[in-house]
C-alpha cells in the first residue's frame, strides 16, 4: 500500500536486496569507500551474512550463514526497509513500493535473488496444495502442514529435494525425479547409489537416532531465524542447514517404507479429490501415467531470477536463463548498474573449470566482486576479475555427508569423453576424479576425505597424472605427499 509521505534520498552507492550477495556487496563497499554514502534497500530488516569462513583451498571456502538485523551493518550504511518498485535508469532514480520513496543513486547494484519455479500444472483449484520452498515463510507453511499429513509428493532432483527426502520423518514420500538417478544436480549415478543406503536406512534412522547423534561430518553453526511475524515475510533464500530449524515430522509413525522414487518422469496433472473421509485430497498423475494420492505437492524444481520490479529508460540485456546479463566485473548492460547473485546471468567467457550455479558460494563471490568493481569505477582504478571465477568450487551437505564439488565434477561439457577414477568406501567416503588425457578436470569428494586442497591444485595446475596411474586414489598412498 502506498503512502503519501514520500521522501527523496540520495547515495553514491545503492544496493537492493539483503541476501548474501547484497550483504557481501555492501560490506565490500563499506570497506573500500569508508567516507562515501552507501544505502541498502531491503524488503526485510533481517539480512544474511557469511561468517566463520574456513578456506579449504584457494577458491574453496566453507562458511556459516548468520541472520542479523540490518542495523549490524557497518555504520556508514544507511538502511531503508521497503521493496524496489521501479528503476529509472535515465534519471538514476529508484522508487520503492510501500512508502513511495525515491532514491537517487550514482552506482546501483541489484541483488534481488531468485524465486522458486513451480510446476507448470498449477491452477486456481490446486494451487493451495502446491508449495515451493524458498524462504522462511514458505518453510513455516510447510512445517505446519507436514505435522498433520501422511503423504507428500516431492518433485525435483536438486539440493532442496534431496535434503527434504533425507530430513523428513514419519511421512510417506513419493519422490518424482526427471533423471535416471537421484540428486543429479550435484552428483553422478555412482554417488547416488552411495547415497541410496542413506535413503534405505531412513526409516531405521528416524526411529533409532536423535537429531544430535545423526552422522554429520561437517558441523556448521546453526543460524537462528527470527520468528517475529512482521519480520518473517519473504526474506532472503534459505541456505545450508535450513531444515535444522524446523520440525519436519509428519503424522505417521512406523511407516514400513518411507520413500518411493519415480525415475525419469514428471508431473502430467494435479487434481483435487472430492472431500471424503480418509481419502487424500490431491491426486497427481505422472507422465508415465502412475497415479499418486497425497496430502500436498512440494515443488523443488529450481529457481528463476527475481525481477519483481519495472524499469524505465535504458533496459537490461538478459541471459538465456532470464537473469540480468553481467560481465566479469558484474556490470550490467545499463551504465552504472551492477547485478550479483541469483538474479544475474554470468555473461562472460567462463574458464575451462568454472560455470555458474545459483548457490551461496557464488552469491557471496559475485556480491564481493560487484562491491570491488563499483568502488574501483568510482575511484577510477583498474581491477581484474577475481580468482574465484577460475575454478568452480562448492561445499555442501547431502544425506548427512560433506560434499565437495570441484571443476567439471560431473564431466560437464566433456561429451562423455573422460575417464573417471573412483574410490568408494561404503558409508564412509566417495571420491571421483574426472580426467581427460591424464589431467584432472573435476572431482566429487563425499565424506571427510581431506583431499580438497590437493585436488584443487591438481585441477588448477593441469599436471599430467598419467605416470601415477591408479595410485592417485590408492588409499594406502598419501597423495598429498606426492605433490606437496
Ligand atoms: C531451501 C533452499 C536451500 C538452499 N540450500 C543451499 C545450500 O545448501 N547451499 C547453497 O550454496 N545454496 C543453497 N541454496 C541457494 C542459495 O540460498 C542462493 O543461491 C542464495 O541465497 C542467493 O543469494 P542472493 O543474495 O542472490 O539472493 P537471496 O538470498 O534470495 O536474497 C535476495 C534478497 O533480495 C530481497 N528482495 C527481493 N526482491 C526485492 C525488491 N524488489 N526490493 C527489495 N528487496 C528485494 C529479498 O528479500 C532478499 O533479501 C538454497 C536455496 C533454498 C531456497
Amino acid at each position: 500500500m502506498s503512502t503519501s509521505n514520500q521522501t527523496m534520498y540520495e547515495a553514491k552507492f545503492v544496493v537492493v536486496g539483503g541476501g548474501i550477495a547484497g550483504v557481501s556487496c555492501i560490506e565490500t563497499l563499506a570497506f573500500f569507500c569508508q567516507t562515501e554514502s552507501i544505502l541498502l534497500l531491503t524488503e526485510s530488516p533481517i539480512i544474511k551474512a557469511a561468517t566463520n569462513l574456513v578456506a579449504l583451498g584457494k577458491s574453496l571456502t566453507r562458511f556459516d550463514i548468520e541472520q542479523k538485523h540490518a542495523s549490524n551493518l557497518p555504520k556508514n550504511v544507511q538502511i531503508i526497509t521497503d521493496r524496489l518498485l521501479q528503476i529509472d535508469s535515465h534519471h538514476r532514480i529508484i522508487r520503492t513500493a510501500e512508502q513511495n520513496h525515491q532514491i537517487k543513486y550514482e552506482y546501483l547494484c541489484i541483488c534481488t535473488g531468485a524465486r522458486p519455479k513451480i510446476v507448470d500444472q498449477i491452477n486456481e483449484s490446486n494451487q493451495k496444495y502446491i508449495l515451493g520452498i524458498r524462504d522462511t515463510e514458505s518453510v513455516c507453511d510447510f512445517e505446519k502442514r507436514i505435522q498433520n499429513n501422511r503423504k507428500i509428493v516431492i518433485v525435483g532432483n536438486g539440493g532442496i529435494a534431496s535434503e527434504l527426502v533425507y530430513e523428513l520423518k514419519n511421512i510417506a514420500i513419493e519422490w518424482v525425479v526427471k533423471d535416471k538417478y537421484v540428486s543429479q544436480t550435484f552428483v553422478d549415478p555412482g554417488a547416488a547409489t552411495f547415497f541410496q543406503n542413506r535413503i534405505k536406512n531412513k526409516q531405521t534412522e528416524s526411529t533409532s537416532s536423535t537429531d544430535e547423534n545423526r552422522p554429520r561430518l561437517v558441523k556448521r553453526m546453526r543460524y537462528t531465524e527470527n520468528t517475529d511475524e512482521t519480520e518473517n515475510k519473504s526474506g532472503a533464500a534459505l541456505g545450508p542447514d535450513w531444515h535444522t530449524l524446523f520440525n519436519l515430522t509428519g503424522k505417521c509413525e512406523g511407516l514400513p517404507e518411507a520413500v518411493r522414487i519415480h525415475y525419469q518422469t514428471g508431473i502430467k496433472n494435479i487434481t483435487i479429490n472430492p472431500i471424503c473421509d480418509d481419502q487424500f485430497p490431491v491426486q497427481v498423475t505422472l507422465e508415465n501415467d502412475t497415479i499418486l494420492d497425497c496430502d500436498f505437492v512440494v515443488s523443488a524444481t529450481g529457481v528463476l531470477p527475481n525481477l519483481n520490479f519495472t524499469m524505465i529508460g535504458e533496459q537490461f540485456r538478459f541471459g538465456p536463463d532470464g537473469g540480468i546479463f553481467v560481465n566479469e566485473l558484474m556490470e550490467s548492460s545499463v551504465s552504472n548498474i551492477y547485478a550479483a547473485g541469483d538474479v544475474c546471468y554470468a555473461g562472460w567467457d567462463w574458464t575451462n573449470h568454472w560455470f555458474q550455479m545459483r548457490l551461496w558460494t557464488q552469491a557471496r563471490q559475485m556480491g564481493a566482486m560487484a562491491g570491488k568493481s563499483m568502488a574501483a569505477k568510482y575511484k577510477e582504478e583498474t581491477i581484474y576479475p577475481d580468482f574465484c571465477f577460475e575454478l568452480f568450487g562448492h561445499v555442501t551437505q547431502l544425506f548427512g555427508y560433506q560434499v565437495v564439488l570441484l571443476g567439471k565434477y560431473n564431466g560437464q561439457g566433456l561429451d562423455n569423453k573422460y575417464e573417471a577414477l573412483l574410490r568408494v568406501t561404503q558409508d564412509k567416503e566417495y571420491i571421483k576424479y574426472v580426467l581427460v588425457d591424464g589431467k584432472l578436470q573435476g572431482a566429487i569428494l563425499i565424506g571427510d576425505t581431506g583431499l580438497e586442497e590437493t585436488t584443487e591444485n591438481l585441477i588448477l595446475n593441469q599436471l599430467d597424472l598419467t605416470p601415477y596411474g591408479d595410485d592417485i586414489l590408492n588409499p594406502d598412498i598419501d597423495i598429498e605427499d606426492y605433490f606437496d
